[in-house]
């Protein structure tokens, strides 16, 4: 039925697609009149498709496949983690982080001023005047951790300063998206992004000492990171947790900072 609808209706002589297992992935397989192999990996959960010339053999096309895998695996990986970037809606039950730990959101109209609080079982219980809008718990949430972090920070500088034998004149709190800290080395200043709040504590300190570093040493050369490995020889433990946290949490990939990477 769908055969001889579609051939009726399309220009190509289209064959109804089955799946097939191919190099161990399910690919959506469709034979049409075309010459060449050709492969779509679909969103959301990265579904392979392929449409093949209509004589070509299954082993050739396994063959293209397996060619493939590096490029499928790698497309099929940031499909799946992108998928589950969720945008938050700052509804109860939805989970959100607080130095790496997952407490579930639970709003509650409160006479008395707003605010966050946490119980011990991991409930992140908002608190606000009204019904509140997604706006007003994102600003309420926001405002919070920009507090919390901003409680944090002055403990960190007075660890690792002296440490690292450079002081910073000015820190700032950020909600930077693509990054998660900065510094400008000439003024002595650095910038801590806001979703530091949400990994766990190593991942705070970590960036904290890294930017540190560039006031000694701006650059990304090799001296930078032989600095930085004198003074927080498990910087690297730090680095990949900030990574697998990504991939829980509503933000993309982030890098300690972009500036003159080398
Ligand atoms: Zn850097």
């Amino acid at each position: 039925m769908k055969n001889n609808l579609q051939a009726a209706s399309g220009k190509k002589r289209t064959f109804s697609a089955h799946t097939v297992l191919l190099s161990g992935y399910q690919v959506v397989l469709t034979r049409k009149k075309i010459k060449h192999i050709h492969l779509r990996i679909c969103p959301p959960d990265g579904e392979l498709r392929l449409s093949a010339p209509l004589h070509i053999s299954l082993e050739t096309i396994e063959k293209f496949i397996t060619y493939k895998l590096p490029w499928i695996e790698k497309a099929v990986d940031t499909m799946q983690t992108r998928k589950q970037i969720a945008i938050p809606n700052y509804k109860d039950g939805e989970l959100h982080y607080f130095l790496g730990q997952p407490y579930t959101l639970k709003i509650t109209e409160f006479a008395g001023a707003n605010g966050i609080k946490l119980h011990n079982d991991f409930v992140m219980e908002v608190l606000t005047i009204k019904t509140a809008s997604f706006e007003q718990v994102e600003k309420i949430l926001f405002t919070w951790y920009r507090n919390e972090l901003r409680r944090l920070i002055p403990d960190l500088l007075t660890k690792w300063e002296p440490l690292v034998g450079v002081y910073a004149l000015e820190w700032r709190i950020k909600r930077m998206k693509t990054r998660w800290g900065s510094c400008n080395p000439a003024k002595k200043r650095i910038w801590l992004s806001l979703e530091l709040i949400k990994r766990p504590a190593a991942c705070l300190e970590y960036i904290l000492v890294h930017e540190l570093t560039h006031l000694l040493e701006p650059s990304h050369k090799p001296h930078f990171y032989s600095l930085l490995t004198s003074f927080m020889p498990d910087w690297h433990e730090a680095d990949t947790l900030l990574k697998e946290f990504g991939h829980k949490i509503n933000t993309r990939d982030m890098q300690p900072d972009i500036r003159n990477r080398a």
